[in-house]
């Protein structure tokens, strides 16, 4: 009897590669978002359903492409890709209005296993900004380009190019003109800045990202934005600064989303990935510790995937829009705390 027993805990340990006490470990694991903020649980239900469509049509879309042995990166690209084609989400189509009311786009991804990166600020033509920061990352020298040169760069492409006015949603605009009005509420005291209002209260994130480890054991980051409803001339945020908004390496693929300004004052998903080295601590600690330690309460939510397969989405503002999925089965779609 106790053979038997042996034989059969040995046979688990070799098919399964773990011991029976150890939880199953996911070969592959997907996590994205959809932005954070001062989400409204009073929203009508016809629009919570297309948020929670929205997300799982792009979990989806990266679940087949791990499940079927893809790259972290096609994934992160594919999902970012969808979510930036949806108008609901300030990446792509819908992105917020920039004081001057056009639309400037920020991207980046980058590739845990190889620490190589693209990123894009002040993207005006490109429809998918996602798959440019990939060529970026894969067809030049560089990392980071800006404005004018990123438009040049995509010129080189066969990126498919839009007019500016192909971003604009009829919700973003109404958005802006509160916040040129004077009706939007003021995240903090903004009234005497050059330009006016930044942006208000409630309506200020709305970022996407996406972060996956494959079945190779590779790790990717992605993450795309409109920036910040009424943002000024040429203003970057986090998202395409390396470290800020976006991060991978071998341990941990980090997408943020929130107040751009504070979680670039943080160094924010590279803090999140250098906790956990440093400390030898989870990522579920680190992203606490970034969050409640360095952040303020209102300011930022973080979606990021180990290497174990183990995912961790946590915010401190009221809502994120977020979903998961591993190879374990376990998915999930959710905006708020409890749900
Ligand atoms: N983090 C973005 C930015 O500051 C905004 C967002 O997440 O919605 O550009």
């Amino acid at each position: 009897m106790k053979f038997y027993l042996l034989s059969v805990i040995l046979l688990f340990t070799i098919i399964t590669g773990c011991s029976p006490s150890e939880p199953a470990k996911a070969e592959w694991a997907l996590a994205l978002h959809g932005g954070a903020g001062t989400i409204s649980k009073e929203m009508p239900d016809s629009l919570k359903e297309a948020y929670y469509d929205g997300l799982r049509e792009a979990l989806r879309v990266g679940e087949i492409i791990l499940r079927e042995g893809g790259s972290a990166l096609d994934a992160v690209e594919q999902v970012v890709r969808r979510l930036e084609d949806n108008p609901l989400f300030n990446a792509g189509k819908g992105a917020v209005f920039t004081l001057e009311g056009t639309h400037e786009l920020d991207a980046a991804i980058m590739d845990g296993s190889t620490l190589a990166a693209g990123a894009v600020t002040g993207l005006t033509t490109v429809k998918n900004p996602v798959s440019l920061v990939r060529m970026i990352m894969e067809e030049s020298p560089h990392i980071f380009f800006s404005g004018a040169g990123a438009e040049t760069f995509a010129d080189m492409t066969g990126v498919e190019r839009v007019e500016n006015s192909y971003f604009f949603t009829e919700n973003r605009y109404r958005q802006w003109q509160r916040t040129q009005t004077g009706e939007a509420t003021l995240l903090n005291d903004q009234e005497n800045s050059i330009a006016g209002p930044l942006f208000t209260e409630g309506e200020k994130f709305g970022t996407v990202g996406a972060v996956a480890l494959d079945k190779n054991g590779n790790l990717a980051a992605a993450t795309s934005t409109g920036g910040m409803t009424n943002k000024q001339f040429g203003r970057v945020g986090d998202v395409p600064i390396i470290g800020s908004g976006t991060y991978a390496n071998s341990l941990v693929a980090v997408s943020a989303t929130g107040w751009g300004e504070q979680i670039m004052r943080n160094v924010s998903a590279a803090t999140i990935a250098n906790y956990m080295e440093f400390r030898n601590t989870s990522l579920e600690n680190a992203m606490r510790f970034v969050l409640n330690e360095r952040l303020n309460p209102g300011d930022a939510g973080f979606v990021a995937v180990d290497r174990e397969g183990n995912i961790s989405m946590q915010m401190n503002t009221a809502g994120m829009y977020r979903g998961a999925v591993n190879s374990l089965g376990e998915r999930s779609v959710m905006i708020w705390e409890e749900e």
